[in-house]
């Protein structure tokens, strides 16, 4: 069965790399038209280059924007506008994780972590949610974390953080069901990412291969699946949601963490 994306118009916010750069692929892969950003211009190109390379007939757009900042995502939902058209689905998936406990986090570490988790969401819905309320099939899909049911505490802000964008994404359900605007998220718990390939590579034990690592890592977290997902499998979860296959879900979750999950 196909996600039945062919010629829509897909925004993938920090869709340069890891799971956002899967996302891409899989709407490409199904013929969507695609734009993604992130702030670092070596890594857009690259990864419109390996896109290109296996797609070459694919619509795409990429540009350099802060989602952190509002002029920077009103500029390139213009651009996105004119070079594709009308958005039907946003992806948030922008951002990164703040590894720290309470006496480590400073007030500032604080409000960089709650701007960063309610402003990547919060910039690019308002930029597109005029599109998005003249498309048929409006989505957005907001890439979060099991922490946001599940804190950790050496990821004080973060949890925090997570809590109150999945608080939001049911808000936002709610008030866009009226435009027929369809509001998800994701749940993740350990993909496999550059942060963790850094770290492979500065390992003690050398011996160990990759699978052997991240397994013995996952073993040690407690993931009953003993791995790190893969940037593909919570890519497939995000489109899904994002896609009128799921036409009738919002306000939903979906947990992507290999049985981390250990709430009812
Ligand atoms: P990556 O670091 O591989 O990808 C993050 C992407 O976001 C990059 O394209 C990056 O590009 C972009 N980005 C970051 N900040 C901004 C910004 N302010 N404006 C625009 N683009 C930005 O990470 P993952 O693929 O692993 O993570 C994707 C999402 O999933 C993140 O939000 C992360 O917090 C979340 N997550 C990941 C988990 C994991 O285990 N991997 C666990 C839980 C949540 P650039 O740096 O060039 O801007």
């Amino acid at each position: 069965m196909s996600f039945q994306v062919e010629g829509k118009v897909a925004v993938v916010t920090g869709g340069s790399s890891g799971i956002g750069l899967s996302v891409v692929e899989i709407l490409v892969s199904e013929g969507a038209k695609v734009a993604w950003c992130g702030r670092d211009e070596q890594r857009l190109i690259a990864s419109k280059t390996y896109i290109l390379e296996k797609y070459p007939d694919a619509h795409i757009f990429t540009c350099r924007c802060n989602v952190l900042d509002k002029e920077d995502v009103k500029r390139f939902a213009q651009q996105v506008n004119r070079q594709l058209g009308n958005v039907d689905m946003l992806i948030n998936n922008a951002g990164q994780g703040r590894v720290s406990n309470f006496e480590d986090t400073q007030d500032e570490d604080w409000m960089k972590e709650i701007e960063l988790k309610y402003f990547s969401v919060l910039h690019p819905v308002r930029a597109f949610l005029n599109d998005l309320k003249k498309s048929p099939c409006g989505s957005i899909t907001n890439v979060n974390s099991l922490l946001a049911l599940q804190p950790e505490p050496h990821m004080i802000a973060t949890s925090a953080a997570r809590a109150a964008l999945l608080n939001l994404t049911h808000s936002l359900a709610h008030e866009f069901s009226q435009y027929g605007i369809r509001v998800n998220s994701i749940l993740l718990g350990m993909v496999e990412s550059a942060q963790w390939k850094r770290r492979f590579e500065a390992r003690s034990d050398t011996s160990a291969s990759w699978e052997q690592w991240t397994g013995s890592i996952a073993k040690k977290r407690g993931i009953p699946m003993q791995r790190l997902g893969k940037p593909e499998e919570p890519a497939r979860a995000l489109v899904f949601l994002a896609s009128p296959l799921a036409s009738y879900t919002t306000g939903s979750t979906l947990d992507v963490s290999g049985g981390f999950n250990k709430h009812l």
